[in-house]
């Protein structure tokens, strides 16, 4: 495979790596998910269902919608096809695993024409159309092949010590320190503006630490938080998830309570009966008793709202006494 050194402007440099970031995030949530999957459960979302729960991630998160969607997709099918590898018995691959910020960086851009092209601008140099850096210089050091319908782009191995390495490292720091800021810059806000507002505050109880661990289940709580039901998304609100209820629990002492989410979302909460028919889809709950209709997050949240556990028949668990009017409805997509 031909390799071209590329000779992006600054500005170009930043945009090339916030798609290196992005790629690996991306790419991350997928080993996540499919972290999750062992023998004799349901299996793991395969590429295309993860890109429509990455379109739906984007729709939710602007930091996300501010990078390519050719970028993040094209993360999704290298794992896809990392996966595939893995499973060929002919020449079975190592697993998928984790991307760390500065090893492994790049990504891949497939498909001409709209999402990419290559010209010839002098003797010595070429540009190619990246998405949202535009043209991008590249050494011609050798023909470009004519049939070529992928290109990747890859950061430098750089040589330890070297004041290239400082940079890469320095900028790559800077890159993770932006991702981090626009999640605590949101983790601040929302959490001033509830602690505000409400009086009582309650959030679903998501143990984000055991979200791995607990996968499987155990005898009491049989797979209640089965994550890869729940896509990409819950994994990117999960990270910014813990922050917030520590910073709600911060800024609002003794008004938060953590509820346990078991059965809120197969409990109606205009008449109260729990079945997990009555939740249509993954969007839609639709009560098989009252008739009640809502989208599937808001009915739970209200539960939530109302401060209990359900039990399997429909009693509330743990109802301590409520001398405050509950408000707050603080969802996630994908409960159990
Ligand atoms: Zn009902």
């Amino acid at each position: 495979m031909p390799r071209y050194r590329l000779l992006p402007t600054p500005a170009q440099e930043a945009v090339l790596r916030d798609h290196c970031g992005h790629a690996r995030y991306v790419w991350n949530l997928a080993v996540e998910q499919h972290s999750h999957w062992r023998p004799g459960r349901a299996g793991a979302p395969g590429y295309l269902e993860q890109c429509r729960q990455l379109t739906a991630a984007r729709a939710e998160n602007p930091w996300l919608a501010a990078g390519s969607q050719t970028v993040q997709q094209q993360a999704l099918r290298d794992f896809a096809q990392a996966m595939t590898a893995f499973f060929d018995p002919a020449n079975p691959a190592r697993r998928p695993s984790w991307r760390k910020a500065g090893r492994d960086e790049g990504f891949r851009i497939v498909g001409r024409g709209r999402q990419w092209d290559v010209r010839r601008v002098s003797r010595k140099a070429g540009q190619v159309w990246v998405p949202k850096a535009g043209w991008v210089r590249f050494r011609w050091s050798r023909a470009v092949p004519a049939g070529a319908k992928s290109y990747r782009i890859t950061l430098d191995r750089v040589r330890r010590g070297s004041n290239r390495r400082g940079r890469v490292r320095h900028a790559i720091g800077r890159l993770r320190a932006r991702e981090t800021d626009r999640r605590k810059d949101w983790a601040e806000k929302t959490s001033t503006g509830i602690a505000r507002r409400f009086d009582v505050i309650r959030v679903e109880d998501l143990q984000i630490m055991t979200m791995t661990r607990s996968a499987a289940g155990t005898r009491e709580n049989p797979g209640w938080n089965v994550a890869q039901k729940a896509g990409l998304n819950r994994g990117i609100l999960g990270s910014g998830w813990g922050l917030l209820v520590r910073r709600l629990q911060d800024k609002a002492p003794g008004r938060v309570e953590k509820v346990r989410p078991a059965f809120t979302s197969q409990r109606c909460s205009a008449c109260g009966q729990v079945d997990r028919d009555s939740r249509e889809s993954q969007a839609v709950f639709r009560c098989t008793a009252c008739g009640f209709a809502s989208h599937a997050d808001v009915n739970a949240a209200i539960n939530i709202a109302a401060g209990h556990a359900v039990t399997a028949r429909g009693g509330f668990r743990d109802a301590g006494p409520v001398n405050r009017e509950p408000h707050l409805l603080a969802s996630l997509a994908g409960r159990g």
